[in-house]
């Protein structure tokens, strides 16, 4: 014999219903069975908000009453033909008196609450059973509160076992093929009728299997089976085909809904296997629920989560003082009948902090100022305090006790994400480790625990870019290439959620089709920086990397708060980190304390690993003595093509046509933007250093500098060609070439226009190149080398997935 119990969503239609039909149908073929079905899906509560309305005299109940009425008598029309049914009429006319006294009375009462609630259960079965013997199958239906008999604890009773069991002794006898409880609903001994709590429908199949010794208990739902997460809010949750009993009540404890935790402890106690089943995938994988079962391979089993809770928290230095002052204080709790879900002290004693629903707030703080009125006057604890709008998240596994280091990887993916933990607990069954963190992280926090917990996951990095100019353009077009592969080699799932120009955004939190970002931008909101931060923040998404393509000063200002609500940034913009000292230093302080993180390779010879090689030498115990470098593509461009035949400005314009120089060239020829990479190179070698230190002698004649505009810059670059045709004239005298060198020695740094001669490694450089010399303690007679191309929109896109995929593998 087996017992099989149907879920709300399982009810929930006429087409659900008929395939719980035949799926018991099939089932009967072949052994006894006992259906146990919840009200239609949505109608406990439903009846919850009426029952609640008619207390505030609120006379939309009756709406509410006519629209279920409505409701069931649709499915029933379908399932049997028959537009009017005298049961159902009956149900719903005690139901609207029942309502109406507690309208009159404005007074609900747990009991009275519980017969309301009945009433779906009541009307599924009956429904149900009416399908059934239409269908011909070998039914009967059975008034459950006829058979289990309950204390008064309204609202959650508690089972009278030996009335109850002397009740279903007589169905022993019972040779029917199929029959049908309805869950949820029991009676006290005075025949009063009380309900199992919320979820309970799972507890009468347990129970029944336990009192009929049922060969199996199936619990029939809407998914395959315990998951590895709520798969409602982690979309890589995975089926767990196998769990003991242990940890499917400390997952269902900690809210994996799909199970109401009592109802594991009757088929515990005299060992009945559990299959929870998909009913709308019958054929499909499912979840075996056993005695403890090792699975050796993973450690954690599952993540799960309980909302909407709040810490009640004493505190006080003479608490140590108070006897049983832990023991009055959960008297006082569960005498309000408040239920405790969690509960800390820190060893010092000097503080005790609960977590409870938050439903019970006001309750608990009555009952807890009440029982410590005392104490707190005299000063001896403060005030009770309340947290509220949080949450709690467990890991759960029976391996995990012996393994040293989860908590700390817990903590440390969490803090990575800027998710703060309020307070730990940990099951002294070793099964779980418990935190409680703000709801609204919630989401983030298991889907970031999830992926470093279930390695063979993917690693999700959710991008937000803002400027597609030419190098955007470009990096949107690598990261699209290489999605698929880096997902199925690297475990990587690169995914860009949101995307602005200067004057629109368009965000897809699971990610957007870049082969058509273009047209998606231009379906977006129009949007400003704020904008799109406020609702970059507002999805609160893990591995999140803000990525700045432009060259704005007012862009580069949000990386502070960025990186202090953990989000990463990669940007090819130079003005952060070249701006004041102290502000590049609060930078990278910011990514020490909230575990983000600032990269920026592309600042120096664009796609070059330069930073990067200089970190790496900086962490291994190298020093960088100094520096010599040409760290202008553009201006390298200038001058291998400039020869005089064409006038100077001409090649400028091609350059920038090229799109070699910034947007405004004269930042390149002022040698500023040569100034501020060697700036960043110095900074990063670990030294102090300002943009005013460095000494520039420029190239450029006095007249061009003062230039007003871009215009007015290539007239007088046309005005002084004399100038430039001079100074090919001397290099070419002496067969030597033209560069711009950045140096740094002896704490000295300077940038200016030097003649190369044919020995020095400076002159061999084609178009764009970029070529960097380090000397350093460990390369003191030849340096270490960096040469290649150092501007182009490929190359710097580059680089930036370079950072991103930095952080992706950290
Ligand atoms: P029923 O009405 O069939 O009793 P419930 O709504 O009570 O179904 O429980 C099933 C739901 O539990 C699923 O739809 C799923 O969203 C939720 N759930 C939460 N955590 C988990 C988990 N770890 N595994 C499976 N389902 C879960
Ligand atoms: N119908 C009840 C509820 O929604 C019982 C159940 O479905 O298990 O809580
Ligand atoms: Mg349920």
């Amino acid at each position: 014999m087996k017992v099989m119990k149907f879920g709300g969503t399982s009810v929930g239609s006429t087409d659900a219903i008929k395939q719980v039909v035949s799926i018991v149908e099939k089932a009967a073929q072949t052994s006894q069975v006992y259906v146990v079905v919840s009200a239609v899906g949505g109608v406990t509560n439903q009846l919850v908000s009426l029952s609640q309305k008619a207390a505030i005299r609120d006379k939309s109940y009756e709406e509410d009453i006519a629209q279920l009425k409505t409701q069931h008598l649709e499915i029933f029309e379908v399932l049997t033909g028959s537009t009017t049914d005298e049961f159902i009429d009956h149900i719903f006319t005690q139901l609207t008196e029942v309502c109406k006294g507690v309208f009159l009375l404005k007074e609900l009462t747990e009991r009275t609450k519980d017969y309301i609630l009945s009433s779906g259960e009541r009307l599924s079965s009956y429904m149900v059973n009416a399908y059934m013997e239409k269908q011909g199958l070998d039914v009967q239906l059975f008034d459950a509160r006829e058979y289990i008999i309950t204390d008064k604890k309204f609202g959650g009773a508690n089972v009278i076992w030996q009335p109850t069991t002397q009740n279903f002794e007589a169905l022993k006898e019972n040779k029917k093929q199929v029959n049908l409880f309805p869950g949820f609903i029991a009676s006290t001994l005075d025949k009063e009728t009380a309900t199992l709590g919320r979820g309970g429908s799972d507890y009468t199949a347990s129970l029944i299997a336990n009192l009929l010794k049922a060969d199996e208990l199936e619990i029939w739902t809407d998914v395959n089976g315990l998951m590895t997460a709520d798969p409602r809010l982690v979309r890589q949750a995975k089926l767990l085909e196998h769990v003991s009993y242990e940890e499917a009540l400390e997952l269902s404890h900690f809210g994996a809904k799909v199970l109401y935790p009592p109802s594991i402890q009757p088929a515990l106690d005299v060992n009945i296997p559990i299959a929870i089943r998909n009913t709308f995938d019958p054929g499909g994988p499912q979840t075996y629920v056993t005695k403890e079962w090792q699975d050796g391979q993973t450690i954690i089993r599952g993540i799960s989560s309980i909302k909407d809770v709040a810490l009640l928290t004493l505190t006080g230095p003479s608490m140590v003082g108070i006897p049983n002052f832990s023991a009055r204080l959960f008297k006082a709790l569960s005498d309000a009948k408040v239920n405790v879900i969690l509960i800390t002290q820190a060893s010092s004693e000097h503080s005790i902090c609960v977590g409870i629903s938050q439903a019970d707030v006001v309750l608990a703080q009555q009952a807890v100022d009440e029982e410590f009125h005392t104490e707190v006057m005299l000063r001896k604890i403060d005030p009770v305090k309340i947290e509220t709008d949080l949450c709690i998240v467990a890991l759960v596994g029976s391996n995990m006790r012996d393994h040293v280091g989860i908590s700390g990887k817990m903590f440390s993916t969490l803090g990575t994400n800027g998710v703060s933990i309020k307070a730990i607990a940990q099951g002294s069954s070793e099964r779980n480790i418990s935190v409680v963190i703000a709801q609204n992280h919630l989401k983030k926090a298991l889907n970031t625990l999830h992926e470093s917990f279930f390695l063979s996951e993917l690693k999700k990095i959710n991008l937000f870019v803002v400027g597609v100019g030419n190098v955007g353009k470009a990096f949107l077009s690598q990261v699209r290439k290489q999605q698929a592969m880096l997902a199925k080699e690297f475990r990587v799932d690169i995914q860009v959620v949101g995307i602005a120009n200067s004057k629109q955004c368009y965000f897809e939190e699971q990610g957007m089709d870049l082969t058509k970002w273009t047209e998606l931008l231009k379906t977006g909101d129009a949007c400003d920086i704020d904008g799109f931060i406020e609702r970059m923040k507002a999805l609160n998404l893990r591995n999140s990397v803000f990525i700045d393509i432009t060259a704005s000063k007012s862009i580069s200002a949000v990386y502070q708060g960025l990186l202090e609500s953990s989000i990463s940034v990669v940007t090819p913009n130079k003005i952060a980190a070249t701006r004041e000292m102290e502000k590049y230093l609060s930078l990278k302080w910011a990514t020490k304390k909230y575990g983000s993180q600032f990269l920026f390779e592309t600042n120096v010879a664009a796609g070059l690993p330069v930073i990067s090689t200089m970190n790496d030498l900086f962490k291994s115990g190298d020093k960088v003595n100094s520096i010599q470098a040409v760290l202008s593509g553009t201006l390298n461009y200038l001058f291998n093509n400039y020869d005089g035949t064409k006038p100077f400005s001409s090649i400028v314009k091609d350059a920038k046509a090229l799109g070699l120089t910034e947007p405004d060239p004269r930042l390149d020829l002022s040698g500023e933007d040569v100034m501020r990479k060697l700036l960043i190179l110095i900074r990063e070698s670990g030294r102090k250093f300002e943009m005013d230190q460095i000494a520039q002698v420029s190239f450029l004649p006095e007249a061009c500098e003062k230039a007003k505009d871009l215009d007015e810059f290539y007239d007088l670059l046309d005005a002084n060609e004399a100038h430039f045709q001079q100074l090919y004239a001397d290099a070419n005298a002496e067969d030597a070439q033209l560069r711009v060198v950045a140096s740094f020695k002896n704490g000295e740094a300077k940038v200016g226009l030097e003649k190369v001669q044919k020995s020095h490694p400076f002159y061999f450089l084609e178009g764009k190149d970029n070529i960097v010399l380090f000397y350093t303690e460990r390369y003191d007679e030849q340096p270490l080398v960096v040469k290649g191309a150092g501007a182009g929109a490929a190359v710097t896109a580059s680089g930036i997935f370079a950072d991103v995929l930095r952080i992706a593998n950290s």
